[in-house]
């Protein structure tokens, strides 16, 4: 059984609020939201973070920005929204499995 948290939510065996699911990606509504609309989109495969992304993980990345403005939009962040990437210790990175939040909803909220 893994230890990591994302991988235990992705396998399913914690649970989470899903918008989102492929095979590759999977998206989740964020436990502690800091804006109205809080996404959390995950790749299924560990990677801790930006910092140890690999050529191969390119189009994976590529396809999960573009599925940003969608989520965002289909949970009602219909004025925009921020995707943020938080990596390592000085990135204020808690959970070592890549995720980018994808924030929105009608301001002001907190930062991030
Ligand atoms: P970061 O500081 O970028 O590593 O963000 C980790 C995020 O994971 C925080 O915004 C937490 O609120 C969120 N989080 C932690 N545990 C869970 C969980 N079980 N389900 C959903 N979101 C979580
Ligand atoms: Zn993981």
């Amino acid at each position: 059984m893994s230890t990591c948290l994302f991988c235990r939510i992705a396998q399913g065996e914690i649970p989470s609020k899903k918008a989102y699911e492929d095979e590759e990606v999977l998206v989740f509504h964020d436990i502690n939201p800091a804006a109205p609309v809080h996404l959390l989109m995950i790749p299924k495969e560990h990677v801790d973070n930006l910092l140890a992304v690999e050529p191969r993980h390119t189009a994976l990345l590529g396809k999960m920005l573009a599925l940003a403005p969608r989520l965002a939009r289909e949970q009602g962040a219909t004025d925009g929204f921020r995707i943020v990437i938080n990596n390592g210790p000085d990135g204020g990175q808690e959970v070592y499995h890549l995720h980018m939040h994808v924030l929105g909803g009608p301001r002001p909220w907190k930062r991030l």
